[in-house]
């Protein structure tokens, strides 16, 4: 760290538990330390097994299951699940599953007021931050409400066994991404700082060997234990540059969440390099490498994470609209943004070439 220190930082009431097994062995525990007694369980279709065990787990405390939860939370996924939590008579909502079902969660926390727990089964990191968001009309919105955080989020390694490789490696990049992007925020803090370039060498260190042995519940719990770190830092700070593109890309033209975070990241990390060469000494450092960008960019290719947007279903002629959409928004970066230069890091992760981009 170099310079005059100068920093705010918020420590955020959440209780962690992080432990093989604790899925159903913790989360009836931290649900009565709570206060909470009549719990409704959300989760995607694909994770009802899971969300069963849990639900069984809480017994009397649970009352219902519900397994509505979509991808980007379409507001009618968040009606039905609202309505399930009213008719059931629920004082809280345990959320288990990847970012989708943890943002259902979110939206009954939102509309209710309901405490919400979190049991996540990617490396997403939504358990960790205040953030919501819901998409209507194709359009979505995003807030930070402090009660849609979880109170207390249960992480079991063991859930993540069934987390097939290819989304493993990506959701695993995307957790990635949050650390990057705080430690050049502009309300990061020294806390931080350690906690992202920890969170990245955590996660890197993992992901080679979960790729190698998805089975091994050692790679799993570093992994997870990044994903964790990671994501306290997307919860603390305010996202840049690589958030917006990929909000953009995922939002507007449908490209799938964590792939996205993947292909792009290497680029959004080059064009920010030069202005915020500490942030990008730190990832180097993690990585145990001299050039970051390319370095994350390897790392995703040797494990077989898709190369470009192209790959991801992106048209040539899209581009220009997803550069505009960047360009025009308002968000933090410590370089500033042209549309040129959108278009500049879009058509570069479009491409896959190497990730560098000269000084302004
Ligand atoms: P996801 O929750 O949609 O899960 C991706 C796929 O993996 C789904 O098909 C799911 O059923 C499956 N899956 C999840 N866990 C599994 C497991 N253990 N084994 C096998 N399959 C499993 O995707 P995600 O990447 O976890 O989350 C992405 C979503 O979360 C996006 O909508 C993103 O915007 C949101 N998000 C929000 C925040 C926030 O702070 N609000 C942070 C990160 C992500």
């Amino acid at each position: 760290m170099k310079g005059v220190l100068d920093f705010s930082h918020q420590s955020r009431p959440v209780r962690v538990v992080f432990r093989s097994g604790a899925a159903t062995n913790a989360t009836p525990g931290e649900a009565a330390a709570l206060g909470l007694r009549r719990l409704l369980v959300v989760c995607g279709s694909r994770g009802a097994a899971t969300a069963r065990a849990v639900a069984d787990a809480l017994g009397p405390a649970c009352v219902g299951l519900h397994d509505g939860a979509r991808m980007h939370v379409p507001v009618e996924a968040a009606d039905r699940a609202v309505e399930a939590a009213r008719a059931a008579g629920a004082d809280g909502c345990v959320a288990v599953g990847g970012g989708s079902s943890i943002g259902l969660g979110k939206a009954v926390a939102l509309r209710t007021g309901l405490s919400l727990m979190a049991v996540p089964s990617t490396y997403a990191g939504s358990e960790m931050t205040p953030v919501w968001g819901l998409t209507e009309h194709g359009v979505k919105r995003t807030g930070r409400d402090p009660v849609v955080l979880p109170r207390s989020v249960v992480y079991d390694p063991d859930l993540t066994l069934s987390l097939p490789v290819p989304l493993s490696v990506t959701s695993g990049i995307n957790a990635i991404a949050h650390a990057v992007e705080a430690l050049y925020a502009p309300d990061t803090s020294p806390l931080i700082d350690l906690i992202a370039e920890e969170g990245v060498r955590a996660m890197a260190g993992a992901l080679p060997a979960v790729a190698a042995d998805p089975e091994s519940k050692e790679a799993r719990g570093r992994a997870l234990y990044g994903a964790w770190l990671c994501g306290s830092c997307l919860g603390a700070t305010t996202m840049g540059l690589h958030h917006k593109l990929c909000h953009v890309l995922g939002g507007t033209f449908n490209l799938p969440h964590a792939e996205t975070h993947t292909v792009v990241l290497p680029y959004t990390l080059a064009y920010n390099a030069l202005a915020a060469p500490d942030a990008s000494a730190a990832v180097a450092r993690a990585l145990d490498a001299t050039d970051a960008p390319r370095a994350l960019k390897a790392l995703a290719e040797r494990l077989g994470a898709p190369r470009t947007l192209a790959e991801l279903g992106l048209k040539e002629a899209d581009l220009a609209e997803a550069a505009a959409q960047t360009a025009g928004q308002a968000y933090a970066n410590p370089r500033s943004v042209t549309a040129a230069d959108a278009l500049a890091v879009l058509r570069a992760a479009y491409e896959g070439g190497p990730p560098e981009f000269p000084a302004a």
